[in-house]
């Protein structure tokens, strides 16, 4: 039924998840996410590329921003999806893009968050962010994702590099074989990764606003300092919840995407996993009800 809302319909809902389309809309949003004590991740919402040419467009949208955060002295960081740099093109193509980009953040102290896609993209995602790393490149983390099977694994066998990664459960929903399908299942792996990725002293973006799994991190990064962790949230959602996490002085990073594509990345959100949509439509009439709700 989606693609029968009318457009303005949807682009007045997505505003609450996405900056605008364009870079200015996202200094805006992050400017005064940082005003209120969080820090910000931005997004450049693009579409899987099919052409070298629209891949290297990708890597010079980043460069605008890498400038406009350094300008503006933004406390931001950038995340970057690896089919939006070719990934689908050649391998060689995708990690020769994204060693762009890491060297660009890198210039103006900047750091690069590779974003786990569905998990076709799993083992070569790795693959280039231990390419990256082996390159000498520190300023980039990757994404896992609890609801995989695999991921306990994976950091085994990542912990030579001492990963920077940011926990979520995964947005994309997969097969038995290779996914836990139980709430509660997901939610354990996510607790058993974070608690292997702390004691491979891994510096871990906690992404979830599951209130059990924010009541279980907090319990387990207890003890450490403020800058050995960051919790992670997206735009428009829960944010008392994160204000309140930032009072308590946690670090906090607003996850804030931004793009023209944003009709394509909301369609596309939406259909690969149906149940964000139930959110979003509980979210819109609590706040018809019950404006201060967290
Ligand atoms: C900063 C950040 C980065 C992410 N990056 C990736 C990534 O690279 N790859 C990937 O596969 N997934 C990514 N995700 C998505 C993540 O995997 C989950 O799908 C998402 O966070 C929902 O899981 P949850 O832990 O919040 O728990 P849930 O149980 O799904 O949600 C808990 C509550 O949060 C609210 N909520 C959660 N998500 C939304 C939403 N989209 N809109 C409105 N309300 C919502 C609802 O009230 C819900 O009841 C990211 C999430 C965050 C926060």
């Amino acid at each position: 039924m989606l693609p029968g809302v009318p457009k303005p319909i949807v682009r007045k809902i997505s505003s609450r998840y996405i900056a605008g389309p364009t870079v200015e809309d996202a200094c805006r949003v992050v400017s005064g996410l940082n005003e209120r004590g969080k820090m910000a991740t931005i997004d450049v919402l693009g579409e899987e590329h099919d052409s070298e040419e629209e891949a290297r467009a990708v890597v010079r949208a980043y460069d605008d921003v890498f400038d406009i955060i350094e300008e503006r002295e933004l406390d931001s960081n950038v995340s970057v999806k690896l089919t939006a740099l070719g990934f689908k093109l050649s391998y060689e193509l995708c990690l020769e893009n994204a060693e762009i980009v890491v060297r660009h953040a890198a210039e103006s102290g900047n750091f690069v968050r590779i974003d786990m896609e569905d998990s076709s993209c799993t083992m070569d995602t790795l693959r280039i962010y231990r390419d990256l790393r082996e390159r000498g490149h520190d300023n980039v983390g990757v994404v896992l994702q609890a609801r995989l099977r695999r991921t306990l694994r994976d950091i085994r066998s990542l912990k030579d590099l001492r990963p920077n990664v940011r926990l979520c459960k995964g947005i994309y929903l997969e097969p038995p074989l290779i996914a836990f399908q139980d709430f509660q299942e997901v939610r354990d792996n996510f607790v058993a990764a974070l608690d292997l990725l702390l004691a491979c002293g891994s510096y871990v973006g906690i992404a979830t606003h599951d209130e059990w799994l924010l009541e279980q991190s907090l319990a387990l990064v207890e003890g450490l300092g403020r800058e050995e962790y960051e919790f992670q949230m997206l735009l428009g959602v829960r944010e008392l919840r994160g204000d309140r996490l930032v009072r308590d002085d946690h670090r906090l990073r607003i996850y804030v995407p931004f793009g023209k594509h944003w009709y394509a990345y909301s369609m596309r959100r939406l259909q690969e996993n149906p149940k964000i949509a139930g959110y979003i439509a509980s979210d819109t009439i609590n706040r018809l009800f019950a404006p201060n709700g967290s």
